[in-house]
């Protein structure tokens, strides 16, 4: 047998191991990274090669063989081969899987690995011999010669250019233009000279600090840039990645979902001119392809995206920057939970180049490793462009009658605001028109059927409708309860407020800026346009309007009702808090005008708001960080938990029982006395029911990393052998942020 050689491959299947195929003597051996196509069970899968393996001692005869060899070349190199299967290990999730993810759609369905290249129109030789004069009496095709003198152009630049396509047939038919392939930007040839100078600032001395500390010569580090909005922060990637350009290198950016602008893309294409890749949702499935192998192939410098850009392979890597590292959306929350953040530190260490975490608010993870020394901390403490510090206050609102959720004295400092022409901010996190529909007569509330939780009300389109499952019903007319016709609503959300400031100040335009209001393509960013052009002065919006937007001529900025959060159950709650807290008062007075920020409160005396207003988010930290410590919470100790949910609370308690079977002599076996690992339940999650469905969790908990992980291993192994595993569905969620 010794013409048959034997390959592992990783298939996308929840099983966590690889699979071994033969490759058939008539097909050349696939290289580790490569794809290839092979039979499992009934189907036929795109696997990736993890190995080549010595066949001597295995017993050949019931292996299956391989199909087809999909890449000559592999994808991803071995740096990245190497990371992913990190990742399957500390996120104890299938390995196959993770590929999957890490590919792009066309790539993951088997399409091959090639960029599409543009196509140019250019004269031909007779089109260039030609006397543009002597098409006078066809002035589009006359115009069309002129263009393409000046060189090759896209039928897409031709369009803009006010060019139709009868006058390009008319020129092709006669033999004067020609179709050729534009030539792909040749590899990681950009440099100095790439650079463009003219909007550069002269750095202050905390950033030209920052911008030396980030040394791409050095090799691998992790740096946190910590600095409020408009400290700076943007100016100091661009410059550290000056170094990363002209020495022929890419860069990797990662921003929240919401930073991911056409502002963003501009600040970027603006200093360098080099071929950059920007990861946004509209592409198209061929686009993002054509942006990952650019990336791959070394012929884009920049890729700028969010979570999931994390996967592009960069020829020559050079530096990872994570904007608003502590922003939630980093981190994925189905299928394969990982934290983008936290995979770009082992990615950087590999590829050994350095990464920037920037942010205002840090989250505690990084804090406490800037902290210990593991990250180099640099601080930015000024606002760059000379803007002033926005002052604070607390409104307290006990017993104070409010309007749509805003007191009188918010109101008239509204009222202050807008007479000197500037812009209001008004921040609400909950969107709709009210948070509950009750009956007046009865009491009954509108509470939906597959969740625990309370139906929103939609004003505007008349709809009650369930923010957990989406489950949507018109406004009922009548109480089920009781047959009484005053239903009436509690609480406000976004869409109430906004109809409530276009009735108290009518002299003013207002614009809301929610999921509902920007549902519709391109909705959102005419929205932040009309902000930034004034035709608005009253902005309205949830966490969406809180991050990263340049809104110059907001002076005040008002959070309405945050109380919730301060007695929440959840222990990241505070930090939650804080950072909503900051990054919301963040968009006041950025320019030469002084902000005012001001808080709605029934607990003005409650020390996490003291502590933010009077000390600062660091101060803040500090001490919360303290009390984590305390309570052997991460960053302290370490966390992984266990997520089951079934229609059926029987096989749930089936699970639970096989879990108790197989964990607890586990939990005893492998516990070392300084640093066990502590099982916390099965409970059921807070929220119990949800989408019809019954969830419950365990959380699993240690000091010590590698000892929750030995655990987690056995344990996720062991469980996914049980019958009872697999009646219901359950997950591992490694260092959750979520506990809901
Ligand atoms: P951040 O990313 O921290 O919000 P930016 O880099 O966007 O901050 O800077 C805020 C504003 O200050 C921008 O308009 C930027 O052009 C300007 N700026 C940044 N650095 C400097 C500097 N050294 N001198 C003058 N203006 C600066
Ligand atoms: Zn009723
Ligand atoms: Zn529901």
């Amino acid at each position: 047998m010794s013409h048959l050689t034997l390959i592992e491959v990783a298939v996308a299947t929840p099983l966590r191991r690889p699979f071994s195929y033969l490759c058939p003597e008539n097909i050349s051996l696939p290289n580790v990274g490569a794809r290839v196509k092979v039979p499992f069970g009934s189907r036929e899968l795109i696997g990736i090669v993890t190995e080549h393996l010595d066949n001597s001692d295995v017993d050949t005869a019931k292996l299956k063989s391989l199909i087809e060899v999909l890449d000559q070349q592999p994808l991803q190199d071995p740096r990245i081969h190497h990371w992913l299967s990190w990742a399957s290990d500390y996120y104890h999730y299938s390995l196959g899987e993770i590929y999957q993810q890490s590919l792009p759609t066309l790539l993951r369905k088997g399409e091959p690995a090639i960029i599409a290249q543009t196509l140019l129109w250019q004269l031909t030789e007779q089109g260039r011999a030609l006397e543009p004069d002597s098409l006078k009496r066809a002035k589009k095709q006359q115009q069309l010669v002129v263009l393409l003198n000046s060189g090759a152009m896209s039928a897409a630049a031709l369009k803009q250019a006010d060019v139709a396509s009868p006058a390009i047939k008319a020129l092709a038919d006669k033999g004067l233009i020609e179709q050729i392939p534009q030539a792909l930007y040749p590899v990681c040839s950009w440099q100095e000279q790439h650079i463009i100078e003219s909007d550069k600032h002269n750095l202050n001395p905390e950033q030209a600090i920052a911008v030396a500390a980030i040394n791409v010569e050095r090799g691998f580090s992790t740096s946190l840039l910590l600095g409020i909005t408009g400290s700076g922060k943007t100016e100091v990637y661009l410059q550290a990645i000056e170094q990363v350009i002209s020495s022929g290198k890419q860069a990797l950016i990662l921003v929240p979902e919401i930073g991911l602008t056409p502002q963003t893309l501009q600040r970027f294409q603006s200093r360098f001119n080099v071929p950059i890749v920007f990861l946004h949702s509209a592409l198209n499935d061929k686009q993002r392809m054509d942006g990952w192998l650019k990336a791959q192939q070394g012929r884009a410098a920049l890729i700028i995206g969010t979570r999931s850009a994390i996967f592009t392979p960069l020829k020559n890597p050079g530096m990872i920057i994570i904007d608003e590292e502590h922003d939630g959306s980093f981190k994925q929350q189905d299928t394969f939970r990982y934290n983008a953040r936290d995979m770009a530190v082992v990615r950087a260490k590999l590829e050994n180049i350095p990464l920037v975490l920037g942010s205002a608010t840090p989250c505690f993870e990084t804090l406490h490793n800037a902290n210990s020394g593991k990250y180099q901390l640099l601080n930015l403490t000024k606002r760059a462009a000379n803007a002033s510090e926005a002052s604070h206050q607390l409104i307290d609102i006990k017993g104070v009658k409010l309007q749509s959720g805003m007191s009188p004295q918010l109101l008239q400092l509204m009222a202050e605001h807008l007479k000197r022409g500037d812009q209001v901010m008004l921040f609400l996190n909950r969107r709709g028109y009210a948070p509950a529909l009750l009956c007046h007569e009865c009491g009954w509330l509108g509470d939906c059927q597959r969740c625990d939780a309370h139906y929103t009300v939609h004003q505007r389109y008349r709809y009650i409708q369930c923010h957990h499952c989406g489950d949507q019903h018109a406004i009922p007319h009548q109480c089920p309860g009781c047959g009484g016709t005053q239903l009436v609503t509690a609480g406000v959300g976004t869409e109430q407020l906004e109809l409530a400031v276009n009735e108290l100040f009518p002299d003013y335009a207002s614009v809301r800026i929610d999921r509902d209001s920007t549902r519709r393509k391109g909705a959102l960013d005419a929205s932040l346009e009309g902000i930034t052009n004034n035709d608005y002065q009253i902005l309205i919006g949830t966490q969406m309007l809180a991050k990263g937007h340049h809104f110059p001529d907001v002076t005040l900025v008002a959070i309405l009702d945050v109380d919730g959060a301060l007695f929440s159950g959840d222990f990241r709650a505070n930090e939650k808090l804080a950072q909503l807290y900051l990054q919301v008062s963040g968009r006041a007075g950025r320019a030469s005008k002084p902000g005012q920020v001001v808080l709605q409160t029934h607990h003005p005396e409650h020390q996490l708001l003291q502590r933010l207003n009077h000390e600062g988010y660091l101060k803040f930290s500090e001490a919360a960080l303290k009390e984590r410590q305390a309570a052997q919470l991460p960053p302290f100790w370490h966390m992984a938990l266990l997520r089951v949910e079934c229609h059926d609370n029987q096989l749930i308690a089936n699970f639970n029982l096989a879990l108790r079977a197989i964990g607890e002599p586990l939990l005893i076996q492998l516990s070392i006395k300084e640093s066990p690992v502590r099982q916390i339940g099965p409970m059921p999650a807070p929220m119990e029911r949800r989408a019809g469905k019954f969830r419950w969790q365990v959380i699993f908990e240690s000091s010590k990393r590698s000892q929750l992980h030995k655990f987690i291993a056995v344990l996720s192994q062991e469980l996914a052998k049980h019958k009872a595993s697999r009646q219901v569905r359950w997950s591992i969620d490694v260092d959750p942020i979520d506990m809901v």
